[in-house]
């Protein structure tokens, strides 16, 4: 994982997903980026890890081969490769490993209603993006970006820059759409400044429902982002500086590995020492390893 800090006196790279973080709660920021604290792999980030890398590699077939056979088969390729590299001992039993492995293929069958893999060519596949912009320097992994042909209002065809996010969980309800999007909007942001054209368009296809979102995008709002992530990465600067890093509770913190564990919002110091020891004795049995930078929608 890249550093988001340096010797914890100023940010050197911030990747969307800590952004995003940031703007959550800056306290699960700390946690995450500065402490590094090391949390338990989880059979969620196991399948979206997996299904990444599986429908990484099914664009690389020729497009007649993209069926919902190879996905599965690439499914559990790249489950063989990972299981042992990445999440050694994820499961305790067979049984609830291959209840796992067919829930996933369940998911990738979904992913077939909504788009059709035969019926485009990627331009770029985990796109491992270091862009500077002004004084700041963001790094990120983007799923995918293609060129796509479609009649404009004039009725003549054009062709649009769209960029992608797989997701393996459940789409947020739409009213929270916009949200789901901050990540993307930074990608857009980074090819626009790396490559001098905006990518018109947003994708997020989570494969649990399954649902799409689409959002298109424009140069003012990229502008806007931009903005937005200047002022963010100034944010985690002076709390840096301070060390300041107040918690932001809400319905989110249901899903923060540091709930039960360390967080000073629901945890005592009592509590927060016992559990950070366990945590750190865990790490170094190897049972849990510092969160992953993925920005790859997990
Ligand atoms: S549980 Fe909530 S308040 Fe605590 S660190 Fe996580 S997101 Fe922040």
């Amino acid at each position: 994982m890249t550093s988001d800090t340096h010797e914890r006196t100023t940010l050197a790279t911030l990747s969307p997903s800590r952004a995003s973080d940031f703007k959550q709660c800056p306290q699960m920021f700390k946690f995450k980026s500065i402490d590094k604290i090391p949390t338990e792999p989880t059979i969620y980030q196991a399948r979206g890890t997996t299904a990444h890398l599986a429908l990484e590699r099914l664009f690389e077939k020729p497009p007649e081969q993209r069926t919902p056979e190879t996905l599965y088969d690439l499914f559990r390729e790249a489950w063989a490769e990972l299981k042992t590299t990445e999440y050694p001992n994820l499961f305790d039993s067979v049984e609830k490993e291959r209840a796992w492995g067919i829930e996933s293929l369940g998911l990738l069958a979904g992913y077939f209603s909504i788009e059709d893999p035969t019926s485009f060519e990627p331009e770029a596949l985990e796109m491992d993006l270091t862009v500077a912009i002004d004084d700041m320097t963001i790094r990120g992994i983007l799923d995918r970006m293609e060129r796509l042909t479609e009649l404009g209002p004039d009725g003549k065809e054009r062709e649009i820059l769209v960029i992608t996010d797989y997701k393996t969980g459940k789409a947020p309800p739409e009213r929270y759409a916009t949200k789901a999007f901050f990540a993307l909007k930074i990608y857009a942001l980074l090819i626009r400044t790396l490559q001098g054209s905006t990518p018109e368009r947003i994708r997020l296809l989570y494969l649990d429902g399954p649902t799409e979102y689409t959002l298109d995008v424009n140069d003012a709002q990229l502008d806007a982002m931009h903005q937005q992530l200047t002022a963010l990465w100034q944010a985690i600067n002076k709390a840096i500086e301070t060390d300041t890093w107040p918690t932001n509770t809400s319905a989110l913190c249901d899903w923060c590995d540091f709930k039960n564990t360390v967080c000073p919002a629901f945890n005592t110091p009592a509590e927060i020492a016992k559990n950070r020891a366990a945590i750190d004795a865990a790490a170094a049995a190897g049972v849990a390893r510092p969160g992953s930078d993925s920005v790859s929608g997990i």
